[in-house]
């Protein structure tokens, strides 16, 4: 069973059309990366997944049952963004407990989760610190680290490190794809960035004015883009 699909998903915000009927099957603990040029409707797609953006027509599956019209906290996704608000106020283990306490999990289950999820994103040393204390690196683990801990189904991220500097970004892309290794979740990742894209996913979604140009593991892409627009941003010379 596919642990996520989508069926003719559409998206309007008054007369226009953002989202042009979308479909597409993840499979359970796939990498997927959602790619494109800014403003072609990467982030509605992820939003409308999440539950944070109302879908206008088509239906979206999480294992098997219809979410299209379920609260975000139902969904059992977790989602990391490109400005990751931490609480400055909290410590770094209080951040990551936070929503979990507000989950009503107990205690001692909350600190197996915080530690182990700590442990992963080498924050253990931190973990009494405030956000302000850290590096932006260290922050954007954190955030991964909140929804980590919450063991989500599916993990959405909308360009987690495109504020991080470029040698930051190499790095904590590294981290994210050990991450996957590691628990194995399924992870849609959204990107501008081809490099990313290239060295992230299992498999690329290239998304242009609404519509998915062409899905396909990173190197068929490359190797045979459908047209030219998937060609040029990909980055083959087709
Ligand atoms: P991306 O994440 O790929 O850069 P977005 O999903 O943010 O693209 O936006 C896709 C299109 O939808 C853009 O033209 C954007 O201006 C438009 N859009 C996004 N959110 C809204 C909104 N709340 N109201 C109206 N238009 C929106
Ligand atoms: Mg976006």
């Amino acid at each position: 069973m596919a642990g996520l699909e989508l069926k003719a998903v559409r998206k309007d915000f008054g007369p226009v059309s953002v989202i042009k009927g979308v479909d597409l099957s993840i499979a359970d603990g796939e990498l997927v990366v959602f790619v494109g040029p800014s403003g072609c409707g990467k982030s509605t797609l992820l939003r409308m997944i999440a539950g944070l953006e109302t879908v206008s027509d088509g239906a979206i599956r999480i294992e098997g049952a219809d979410v299209t019209h379920m609260p975000a906290s139902d969904r059992g996704l977790a989602m990391v963004f490109q400005s990751y608000a931490l609480y400055p106020h909290m410590s770094v283990y209080a951040n990551m407990a936070f929503a979990l306490e507000n989950m009503g999990v107990a205690k001692p289950e909350i600190a197996k989760r915080v530690q182990r999820a700590a442990a992963m994103l080498r924050l253990t040393d931190y973990l009494d610190r405030k956000p302000g204390a850290l590096s932006g690196g260290q922050r954007q683990r954190v955030a991964i680290g909140r929804a980590i801990v919450r063991d989500p189904k599916i993990f959405l991220f909308d360009e987690p490190l495109s504020n991080l500097d470029a040698e930051l970004r190499v790095a904590t892309r590294k981290e994210l794809a050990a991450l996957h290794a590691e628990i194995g979740g399924t992870m849609i990742y959204v990107t501008h960035d081809q490099v990313e894209a290239m060295t992230l996913a299992d498999r690329i979604v290239v998304l242009n004015g609404g519509r998915i140009e062409q899905v396909g593991a990173p190197l068929d892409l490359y190797n045979r883009p459908d047209n030219l627009f998937v060609a040029g941003f990909i980055g083959s010379p087709r």
